[in-house]
């Protein structure tokens, strides 16, 4: 349920009425969608009979709009008191235990069983996923960052001749039958030109620098698919965005459409391994680290921030960090192993996935439930 009109004491709503009215919009439009997708509605409320708010403003409104009395079956005084009271978790069996044993990884599903094994659960095993209507900035821009690398490795290889005049390219492909899907939804054309600004951005500043990696025809190979097994163990899968030769080393590079999160920065205290090891943290430079371990031809890899506004776009990985791949190899495949043969897929409320995770509907993570009381 939509949280009720905001009424208390300490914000004078006077002073921030849009905020305030954006909020109610937002989870008013959200309920009907969800409403208007359901076959069956349960309403789970709080009898507030001190305040008298049973029905209160919500289930008053479906009442209405259903023409049905809102009836008092099994109420409570208040919703369970406590943190993490209910933690879902998913028991593991042998059928489990061996198909897990039996995935191919790519990165992004291996960072996820690490992270938090019910996530990985849902999106990878059971292939759930949220319906479009909760789609969000980030998932548009998900979306986006795909059609960006598209557009990428078409100009680094086969339109190579396109480098000096990218523009007709890009509009090309927009316009094609593969983009239709992306090039449907609506106020997409915001972040199209938005896009376009980046690459225009990014173009004048590599001219400026003299330093070309993006607009350069440096490309050894783009989208290139690689295979391998974690400690002999695990298989994995993936590809790198663009394998180019920069002064005169290959390296592995991936594009990020995004700013430069905090989370990317290595610590100078510990590295990447000693990191995981210690805490089961994979920090996110372990995907170029596994990139590297599993392209033999690379001698070096780096993320390219394409939405970095400092123009500090690129982080190279040392080779400190890539030097310790086979040991974070071995790490990970004893964790997989403790993972697969525990006796549940929990989940984990701490895991640097939480922050994108649209499956708190099913983990129960604190916050997502809202009571009038605050959140749990
Ligand atoms: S919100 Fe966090 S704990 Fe819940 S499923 Fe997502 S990642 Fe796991």
């Amino acid at each position: 349920m939509p949280a009720p009109p905001f009424e208390g004491p300490f914000i004078n709503p006077v002073h921030v009425p849009q905020m305030r009215k954006n909020v109610f919009e937002y989870q008013d439009l959200l309920f009907r969608q969800m409403l208007a997708r359901s076959a069956k509605v349960s309403v789970a409320a709080v009898d507030d009979a001190i305040r008298e708010r049973t029905p209160g403003y919500y289930l008053s409104l479906l009442s209405e709009e259903f023409e049905k009395p809102a009836m008092k079956v099994a109420f409570r005084q208040a919703t369970p008191e406590g943190k993490n009271d209910i933690m879902p978790f998913i028991p593991m069996d042998e059928p489990l235990s061996a198909r897990l044993k039996a995935f191919t990884f790519s990165y992004s599903s291996l960072s996820k069983i690490l992270a938090c094994p019910f996530l990985f659960y849902h999106q990878y095993i059971l292939k759930v996923s949220p319906p479009s209507f909760m789609d969000d900035d980030e998932k548009i821009n998900q979306r986006m960052g795909t059609f960006i690398h598209r557009f990428l490795q078409q100009l680094s290889t086969v339109r190579k001749d396109r480098q000096g005049d990218w523009g007709p390219l890009f509009d090309e492909l927009w316009e094609s039958g593969e983009n239709e899907e992306l090039r449907s939804l609506e106020g997409i054309e915001i972040y199209r030109l938005n896009a376009k600004i980046i690459l225009q951005e990014i173009e004048e500043e590599e001219r400026a620098s003299g330093r070309r990696i993006l607009f350069a025809a440096n490309a050894i190979s783009c989208e290139e698919k690689f295979s391998g097994k974690i400690a002999g163990r695990y298989s994995i899968t993936g590809r790198s965005d663009r394998l180019a030769l920069l002064e005169g080393r290959a390296l592995v590079i991936d594009f990020k459409y995004s700013k430069k999160r905090s989370g990317f920065s290595l610590s100078s205290r510990e590295t990447v391994l000693e990191r995981f090891r210690e805490k089961h943290i994979l920090h996110p430079a372990a995907q170029l680290i596994l990139y590297s371990h599993f392209i033999p031809e690379a001698k070096g890899a780096c993320f390219y921030f394409l939405k970095e506004t400092s123009k500090n776009r690129i982080m190279e990985i040392p080779d400190k960090e890539l030097d310790t791949s086979g040991e974070l190899v071995s790490a990970i495949a004893d964790r997989l192993d403790g993972i697969v043969r525990g006796d549940q897929l929990a989940a984990e409320y701490d895991s640097r996935e939480c922050e994108y995770c649209r499956l708190q509907s099913l983990c129960g993570k604190e916050g997502y439930y809202r009571t009038a009381g605050g959140s749990r």
